[in-house]
């Protein structure tokens, strides 16, 4: 079996998605050839020699296209612009990237149209054996890490408390709203660069985690559970969202940082940090929004920008794992090939077996048809 990786085509992405370790590993585990398009890797400081000295072939996006058995890229194959990846792919070939098939269905129906089996990083199912090929989760912890770092390259003050010779400085105060994969580790990070954090979710169950990491974790005065189905959130009673805003507002006034990751899968970001809040906030304060691409958390976000409201700054860049490619392509390496060795633990052996969970939540087409979504895995 060839194994092709493109280089990435939407704007200003950096990541790829093999290493030449794992370009490596492939070769010794009895895949023919992997293809990997010339520059494919410079975004992430992957050069072409070391691809090359790792026994990869490099060549044009045509050749990988054309002579890839399957295809493996970081970002949904692109259907306008001047190359249309999904024509590109050969009949009966397969490709894996993140796909997120219910907000690109014209994409998924090109792929069926064109003959090709799909998977999609993205529908992983959330099961403890599936946890080595979870992306989202690798791509979460990093946009976590980086937006403390976007966050401190902002703030006008250390995070850490210093006593020194020229005054003593309080450390700053950071609060994280979502303590999922990418709130966790955004504290952690905060955490570790000296400042005093706390942490909020809806999901009471997080607690000891947040707590496990040196945080506070800080509640509301009021009952209600809001994990649902697979380990994720379910949407808020109004009343719910009503008193963590009052805890908000109180924490905007004395906060220096807000990172917000909260999210419920299919529905838009809930809006939890109004522009009155952002106005308390004390001049020179940041707040992250890592939900920007779903709507965002707060009001004042622009997706995709950096703004400024009220002398408060405000990041809502969506691509924060892009943004450190060397490590987000090593993460997502690891966990696509690890995919790919468990349908093909050698050469020859690719099969595609629809009662394994895994196979069966991410297939997304498969000779000319879509296949529709696999039913949520049982609760734990
Ligand atoms: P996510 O990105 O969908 O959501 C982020 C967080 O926002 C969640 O913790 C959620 O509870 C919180 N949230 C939603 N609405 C909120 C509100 N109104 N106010 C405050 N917080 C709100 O979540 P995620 O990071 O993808 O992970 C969710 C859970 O799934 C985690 O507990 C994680 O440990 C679990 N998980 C399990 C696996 C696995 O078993 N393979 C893999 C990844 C994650």
């Amino acid at each position: 079996l060839t194994v092709g990786v493109p280089r990435e085509t939407h704007e200003n992405e950096r990541r790829v998605a093999i290493t030449p370790q794992n370009v490596t590993l492939l070769l010794k585990k009895g895949f023919s050839r992997v293809l990997i398009e010339r520059g494919a890797g410079e975004g992430a400081q992957l050069l072409d020699d070391a691809y090359e000295k790792a026994g990869a072939t490099l060549v044009d996006r045509d050749t990988v296209y054309s002579e890839s058995d399957i295809v493996m890229k970081v970002r949904n194959p692109q259907v306008d612009g001047p190359f249309n990846e999904v024509e590109a792919l050969r009949k009966d070939s397969t490709i894996i990237s993140f796909l997120y098939p219910a907000q690109n269905k014209s994409i998924v129906d090109a792929l069926a149209a064109r003959g090709v089996t799909s998977f999609a990083m993205d529908k992983i199912p959330r099961i403890s054996r599936a946890q080595v090929f979870d992306a989202l989760s690798s791509m979460a912890n990093i946009a976590g890490y980086k937006a403390v770092l976007e966050a401190s390259n902002h703030f006008g003050r250390f995070l850490t408390g210093q006593v020194t010779a020229a005054g003593k400085i309080p450390p700053s105060k950071v609060l994280v709203i979502g303590a999922g994969v990418a709130g966790l580790s955004a504290i952690a990070s905060a955490r570790r660069m000296g400042a005093i954090v706390r942490g909020f979710d809806t999901r009471p169950a997080v607690r000891e985690q947040v707590q496990s990491l040196g945080a506070e974790f800080v509640e509301v005065d009021f009952q209600e559970d809001g994990a649902g189905q697979g380990g994720y959130a379910k949407e808020m009673s109004k009343e719910f969202i009503e008193a963590e805003m009052k805890l908000f507002m109180e924490q905007a006034r004395e906060v220096d940082i807000i990172i917000t990751t909260a999210l419920i899968p299919g529905k838009p970001a809930p809006n939890l940090i109004t522009k009155e809040m952002v106005a308390a906030m004390k001049p020179g304060s940041v707040i992250v929004d890592l939900a920007a691409e779903a709507g965002g958390n707060c009001e004042a976000t622009i997706p995709g920008q950096l703004a400024n409201y009220k002398d408060v700054t405000i990041i809502g860049y969506t691509d924060l794992p892009s943004r450190l490619p060397t490590q987000a392509s090593t993460l997502y390496s690891n966990n696509i090939t690890k995919l790919l060795l468990s349908m093909a633990p050698e050469d020859r052996s690719f099969g595609i077996d629809f009662k394994d969970e895994v196979v069966r939540g991410s297939i997304i087409t498969r000779d000319g048809e879509v296949i529709p979504p696999a039913a949520p895995p049982a609760p734990p």
